[in-house]
């Protein structure tokens, strides 16, 4: 009995010793982050550059933490004008409940983790600003040209 444990121990130990190392030298080396890694919130844009943003307010709406903010001016055509669109990084808790409820695929969980700063106001992030929203109308084009390009494969 005890020497079934002993050569179990021993072969444990061996192959943990041959094992290459299970570390990276950080900052040198990284890791590739796995697909649903969940770090800083950001912006999607459509290939143009513009925001997908709508302003519709439902991430804010839909955060527990209550830390992102829109500013909106809407105009008498209802198009809408982005001012701010502030998250405070620092108190983020990366739940992804704001990219999931977002109605237009327009944020994203990104994989940026290197997100320290030395000065706590860089923790409070200007996601968009002085912009426009995009329309449910570019949105549908969008759409529209997705599946078409699908079809055509
Ligand atoms: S990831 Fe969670 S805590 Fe962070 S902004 Fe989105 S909903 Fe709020
Ligand atoms: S990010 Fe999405 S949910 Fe938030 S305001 Fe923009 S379109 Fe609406």
């Amino acid at each position: 009995m005890w020497g079934k444990g002993l050569i179990n121990g021993m072969r444990i130990s061996m192959r943990n010793l041959l094992r290459g190392p299970m570390t990276v030298k950080y900052p040198y080396e990284k890791l590739e982050l796995p697909e649903r890694a969940r770090w800083a919130v950001r912006p999607k844009y459509f290939d143009d550059g513009s925001p997908k943003c709508t302003a519709c307010l439902t991430c804010v709406r839909v955060c527990p933490d209550n830390i992102l903010s829109l500013d909106v001016e809407t105009r008498e055509d209802k198009s809408k004008y982005i001012e701010r669109f502030d998250y405070e990084l620092g108190a983020c808790m990366m739940c992804g409940l704001c990219v999931e409820a977002c109605p237009f695929d327009a944020i994203t969980m990104s994989h940026e983790y290197e997100l320290a700063k030395t000065d706590p106001a860089g923790l409070k992030e200007l996601l968009l600003g002085e912009t426009e929203a995009a329309t449910n109308a570019r949105h549908r084009e969008e759409k529209a040209r997705l599946e078409g390009g699908e079809a055509d494969d």
